[in-house]
């Protein structure tokens, strides 16, 4: 059952208020939080003031509804009416009245590309932007793309194909040389075959019906030195094909990353394990016929209709314990994906979240993240300040940081919590420590019980200063936070004045 809170829902510290990176948060007037908006919205009032109709919208037209009470957003091609929405927008009314009466779409993606608009919105729908003229005879279209790409993007990849009798390789020539096997992702589902290559902040993608079926397994290599991916698909019927396919939305495009839709798919819920007395571990199972590694540090989305709105948190992806990277892997393929969850018995995600069985559904998208592996590279001295469940993108770091960089001298984890109840994994972590001595843990509650005799307390410089020591005057250093938005605004604030520079932390966020 869903649980909604009478008052102030979200609360204070909720994300549903709070917008990455640190931008304002309004407080919303009571009355109007994501529940009751969809309350609104359910309740069949007419919130476009169209009466059901849907418009083609010119863009004279869409500049005329720029005021409070009547206020047309576009956002990727579709008008919105926002103005039954701006009480309930967490980011406040005025940041929404910046994209009054014109294409939001930067202003959005720039703030939470995520956010499921087309799904909260849906009843605001006023139409779509009706299509410019088309150019005279022989011009082509100069599109943005390329003309973005050739000022500062990579250049462009392309793809091709061939088979023998039993087999057809798809190959896709990235000309980059930094790509691995997490650099695509590949979903077979009914009559839809998409590989998205990400290169770079770019996208491309291969998105194409295939002329004839295919098995349930295929295989994905990664030529590295010379940027070349191949897809090896085995036909199920041993006959010659004249073509790939027919084309799908998008194939063959390649455009900013920031530019292209999350895509999801379904993924089951196979185990799902207690960790602390709130925190859960939850295994998710791919679909068959999908290729997807969520790279370090990096997030996914969640999402899940609540009451017939489809809500997306987002989450980062753990191994199965921290010892996982040290073992042989069971399966070829990663098939499934771990997750370290609180739930707020008062939040508005993670109580639908655990409401879930075995075998249930829930959709995944695509990675997202800043985070690059390469920020890894030569490094001596890592250090990583965790609060909460802010220690999920460390799971992976540390696991790689410790196996993969031979230069490593010591990883410090500074885990930040409320009690000792609270801590994730604590004698995997203090087990890892024994194990191996590169790396050491030192917790730190901020509401302890009596008896603890560890350190206590929010961050501070002193707690900094002391913990942050590097192996030698030169190392080359990395410093990870990530927590609570207040945990990692004054962390930065401290690391700063502390003069590590900026390439020397990372911290992580939407
Ligand atoms: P919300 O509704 O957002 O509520 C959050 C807080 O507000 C809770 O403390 C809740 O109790 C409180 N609250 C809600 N209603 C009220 C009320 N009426 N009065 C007072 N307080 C109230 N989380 C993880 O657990 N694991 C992860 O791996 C993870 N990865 C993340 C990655 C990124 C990039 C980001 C930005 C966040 C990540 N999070 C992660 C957090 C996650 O996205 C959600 O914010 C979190 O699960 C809470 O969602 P919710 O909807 O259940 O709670
Ligand atoms: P929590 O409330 O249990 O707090 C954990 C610790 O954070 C506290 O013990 C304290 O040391 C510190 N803290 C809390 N509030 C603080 C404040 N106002 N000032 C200074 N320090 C403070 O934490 P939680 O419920 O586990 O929440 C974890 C947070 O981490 C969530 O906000 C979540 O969104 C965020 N998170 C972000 C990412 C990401 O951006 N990649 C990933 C995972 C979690």
């Amino acid at each position: 059952m869903l649980n909604v809170p009478s008052q102030s829902f979200p609360g204070p510290s909720s994300q549903q208020r709070i917008a990455s990176g640190g931008r304002s948060k309004v407080p919303l007037k009571q009355g109007r939080s994501l529940m009751d908006w969809i309350r609104l919205t359910k309740s069949g009032k007419d919130l476009t003031g169209l009466r059901g109709r849907l418009i083609e919208v010119t863009e004279e037209e869409l500049k005329k509804h720029n005021k409070k009470d009547d206020c047309w957003i576009c956002i990727r091609g579709f008008v919105y009416n926002v103005s039954p929405y701006m009480e309930y927008h967490p980011g406040g009314e005025d940041e929404l009245m910046r994209a009054a009466g014109s294409d939001g779409t930067d202003l959005f993606d720039q703030v939470h590309r995520w956010v499921n608009y087309e799904s909260m919105l849906k009843e605001c729908l006023v139409g779509r932007m009706a299509m410019k003229p088309a150019l005279p005879k022989g011009m082509l279209p100069q599109s943005q793309v390329t003309d973005t790409l050739a000022k500062e993007g990579p250049s462009s990849p392309s793809y091709d194909w061939f088979q023998t009798d039993s087999l057809v390789t798809i190959v896709i020539y990235t000309k980059q040389k930094d790509i691995n096997l997490d650099s695509v992702i590949v979903d077979h589902r009914d009559d839809s075959f998409r590989a998205e290559t990400v290169i770079k902040d770019y996208s491309y993608l291969v998105h194409v019906a295939l002329s004839h079926e295919i098995q349930e397994d295929f295989s994905v290599l990664v030529v590295e030195n010379v940027g070349k991916i191949e897809i090896i698909l085995k036909k199920k019927e041993n006959i010659s094909w004249k073509c790939l396919g027919h084309p799908l939305e998008n194939h063959n495009s390649f455009i900013p990353k920031k530019d292209t839709g999350l895509f999801y798919r379904k993924c089951q819920l196979v185990s799902k394990e207690d960790v602390t007395h709130d925190t859960k571990l939850f295994c998710l199972m791919l679909p068959p016929s999908t290729h997807l590694q969520v790279p370090v540090g990096q997030h996914v989305y969640l999402k899940l209709p609540i009451t017939g709105t489809e809500i997306v948190k987002p989450y980062t992806p753990v191994s199965d314990s921290l010892f996982s990277e040290f073992k042989e892997p069971v399966l070829p393929n990663n098939i499934y994906i771990y997750f370290l969850i609180k739930i707020y018995p008062a939040g508005f995600f993670t109580p639908e979240l655990d409401q879930l069985q075995i075998g249930d559904y829930i959709s995944v998208s695509n990675p997202e993240g800043n985070f690059i592996i390469s920020q890894l590279q030569e490094l001596e001295d890592l250090f990583l300040l965790a609060a909460g469940t802010g220690f999920t993108p460390m799971v992976k770091v540390l696991n790689y940081a410790l196996t993969n960089i031979p230069s490593l001298r010591k990883v410090k984890l500074m885990f930040f919590n409320k009690t000792e109840d609270d801590i994730i994994w604590r004698s995997q972590l203090e087990k890892l420590a024994f194990k191996d001595k590169r790396f050491e843990v030192e917790f730190v509650l901020s509401a302890p019980a009596y008896e603890w005799s560890g350190k206590q307390g929010y961050i501070s410089p002193a707690l900094l200063s002391e913990f942050l020591e590097r192996s030698s005057d030169t190392s080359r250093v990395l410093i990870c936070l990530c927590g609570p938005t207040p945990f990692t605004e004054q962390g930065m604030k401290m690391l700063h004045d502390l003069n590590f520079s900026k390439d020397e932390i990372h911290s992580f966020t939407a």
